[in-house]
């Protein structure tokens, strides 16, 4: 069965968290057919939510992706978390989708968290629609929340609908487009248009003709028609709002009430009408591992080479289950590809498409499609497949740097096997995660992106992988890095195994600008060619970026820096590869002696929402922690604080708040950047 590529929707839904998106998903999922069942997230039971984790807490952590059939659309629904720990997560569905939809609470307007989700996608060129959900809710604003999307977001709002009513009084919607009155009754089974009522009038035709004058901008046809008065047809209204939204000139905004099942086949129309296919996006850039520098473009075409990227992996019993975006060619189930990371092979047994409930197996898939499959074993989330005879790597997804580690030891040694493997899966489902063992103490740690980030890890240990664990005091990871530049010749000779093993490596180490966006570290050979085997040469980098691991104040991992290999010196018969990489290791040791190495320690991106009662006790308590406020905004009635804080003053900070607040303050931290630690603290870390 092939799909139109012109009718296919990569979509995710971003919003703050409890502006209402596990509701909407799940209307979605209800109105698409996918699910016979409406689940209510207050009791529980949701249909996207897979995670026991995640109905406990009713947050979305991890992302999934559910087709869901419309209008004869497939529109696959990626899911993007809503909880700030896990913005890593939102990067990787941004990588994916091609178009959003961003909601919002008509309480609250523009939240921080659908502030930086709208950042993000605006760094990868998302066109999105708003949904102005919670329309029923006391308190419900549409004016203040279209303006907030005006003023925080900084966009051009184009209004397709009026709510009629707000709050209690919200009993439906007007559509500005038809100009009708639309009524939704059992569950949103009933919907029911009619005429605009009289009193409602005069405001709907203002807004009709400001919907049209906007879009009439974006499009002669309809200018000229537009100037002469004549009548404009819905179907060419339209097509203008989605040439303006793909262009992200404009921004519709819908609204409703997901909970109340008002809207949202109007939104799924919307996703429909005007976002993206993959055809609309821009053809993808894929690299020839085997050749540095080469790049291609590759358009969406099923006919192409075959690039598909793994965006996410799902642990299964009894085999995992990867995520993929097809960006090219076809996928046929039962076919070797190559992984363009390590050229290594793998199957793909069986391809997927997922839906809430079930899934339904395909035999291809081609470009601009998400599917799962199962048969591959080693592949990574960012790694690409492609066909052997063209090699071809994606841009990998990067992930930021963990801020946050805590040792994790099993409550019985008999379960050390089994934490080991329970964590393995983990991390292989979850790139933000990081496990190793502390080579001094022997225990485990692991590393990542929060408090909370954490906490949910070990919990799923306990009660998914059943491992009893003992947890410890959670650690700041600080890295080290250098603020000049240190130059230095490593030797190493040494008789080994009967042999003598020789080598000299000359390096020069220097500061590198951080771009979150790509490696923190670059080892660049500029030896004269010929002098040296080219293996010696790989080999060097091998021995600097595994001593890059630990560093010399107090065996952090170094980041930010360029090492350039100056010169290398080999003996014929004595030289080897172990001695390279030997002599890397110790040269980058002592340039990084010399070039000022500085410990570096998180900054936690810190806002925190407050009634104007607690705000004076909330920023003392910020300013202790040695906070720099870099923001305090009036919103409504309530105060938003946004501050940049090191991450180790804010351990605990949640109950602190709490306490501060009588439990009405909230607050979101996210990591945010590295900076120096001031000198007098640096003593007590590094002795
Ligand atoms: P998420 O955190 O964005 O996934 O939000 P949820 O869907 O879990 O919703 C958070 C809370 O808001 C729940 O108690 C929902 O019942 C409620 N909610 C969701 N949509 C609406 C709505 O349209 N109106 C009202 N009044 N409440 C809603």
């Amino acid at each position: 069965m092939s799909v139109d590529l012109g009718n296919i929707r990569n979509l995710g839904i971003a919003a703050h968290i409890d502006a209402g998106k596990t509701t909407l998903t799940e209307r979605i999922l209800f109105y698409t057919r996918r699910t016979h069942r409406m689940g209510e997230v207050d009791d529980g039971t949701t249909t996207t939510d897979f995670d026991a984790q995640e109905q406990k807490r009713g947050i979305t952590i991890y992302s999934a992706a559910v087709s869901c059939p419309w209008r004869g659309c497939t529109i696959n629904l990626i899911d993007t978390p809503g909880h700030v720990d896990f913005t890593a997560e939102v990067e990787r569905s941004l990588r994916v989708l091609d178009g959003m939809v961003v909601l919002f609470d008509a309480k609250e307007g523009v939240e921080p968290q659908s502030e930086t989700v709208w950042r993000q996608a605006d760094k990868y060129a998302v066109p999105r629609i708003c949904f102005i959900n919670k329309m029923d809710r006391i308190g419900a604003d549409f004016e203040l929340s279209v303006a907030s999307i005006r003023e925080r977001l900084g966009v051009s709002p184009l209004l397709l609908q009026l709510p009629i009513g707000e709050g209690p009084e919200f009993t439906g919607l007007i559509d500005l487009i038809e100009m009708k009155a639309i009524h939704f009754q059992d569950e949103g089974a009933t919907v029911k248009f009619s005429d605009v009522a009289d009193h409602l009038k005069a405001r709907a035709l203002t807004a009709h003709h400001q919907l049209v004058e906007a879009i009439a901008e974006h499009s002669e046809d309809l200018m000229d028609k537009y100037l002469s008065d004549e009548p404009l047809e819905p179907a060419a209204i339209r097509a203008a709002i989605r040439e303006a939204t793909l262009t992200r000139e404009l921004v519709p905004v819908l609204c409703g009430s997901a909970l109340r099942h008002v809207g949202v086949q109007q939104t799924l129309d919307a996703i429909c009408d005007y976002l993206p296919s993959p055809l609309d996006v821009p053809p993808v850039t894929a690299s020839d591992p085997t050749r540095e520098g080469v790049e291609h473009k590759l358009p969406c075409e099923p006919d192409g080479p075959l690039a598909a990227l793994v965006f996410k992996i799902v642990s299964e019993k009894p085999v995992d289950l990867y995520y993929l975006r097809i960006y090219s060619g076809t996928l046929k189930s039962n076919v070797r590809v190559i992984n363009a990371a390590d050229r290594s092979k793998e199957n793909i047994s069986r391809i997927y498409r997922m839906f809430a409930k079930r899934r339904d197996q395909l035999d291809e898939a081609t470009a601009g499609d998400i599917v799962a499959v199962i048969g591959p074993r080693n592949a990574l989330t960012g790694h690409t497949f492609c066909d052997k005879r063209r090699l071809l790597a994606m841009e990998t997804i990067t992930f930021p740097e963990t801020v946050i580690s805590v040792a994790v030891e099993p409550k019985s040694s008999k379960d050390r096997g089994k934490l080991f493997e329970a964590l393995r899966a983990i991390e292989r489902q979850d790139p933000t995660l990081a496990v190793k063992t502390d080579s001094e103490t022997g225990q485990t740690l692991i590393s990542g992106m929060g408090e909370l980030h954490l906490e949910v890890i070990t919990q799923r240990l306990r009660s998914e992988m059943n491992v009893d664990v003992a947890v410890g005091k959670p650690r700041v990871s600080y890295r080290e890095t250098v603020t000049g530049v240190g130059e230095a010749k490593g030797r190493f000779e040494r008789p080994i195994g009967g042999r003598v093993h020789f080598a000299a490596v000359h390096l020069r180490i220097e500061p590198r600008s951080h771009e979150a966006s790509r490696p923190s570290f670059e080892v660049r050979s500029a030896a004269p060619e010929g002098l040296a085997n080219p293996e010696y040469i790989e080999a060097a980098k091998t021995g600097i970026v595994d001593a890059a691991g630990s560093g010399v104040l107090g065996g952090y991992p170094v980041i930010d820096w360029t090492v350039v290999i100056l010169e290398t010196e080999q003996r014929e018969g004595d030289s080897s590869e172990l001695a390279f990489e030997n002599a890397g290791r110790s040269a980058f040791y002592e340039a990084l002696s010399s070039a000022g190495p500085v410990l570096l320690e998180p900054i936690m991106d810190v806002e925190v929402v407050t009634s104007d009662d607690y705000f004076g006790s909330i920023v003392a308590d910020l300013n202790a922690r040695k906070a720099v406020v870099r923001d305090s905004l009036i919103r409504g009635t309530d105060r938003v604080i946004s501050a940049d804080v090191p991450l180790s003053q804010m351990f605990g900070y949640v109950t602190k708040l709490r306490s501060l607040s009588q439990g009405r303050a909230t607050s979101t931290m996210t990591p945010s950047h590295y900076a120096p630690v001031p000198p007098e603290q640096m003593k007590a870390l590094v002795g």
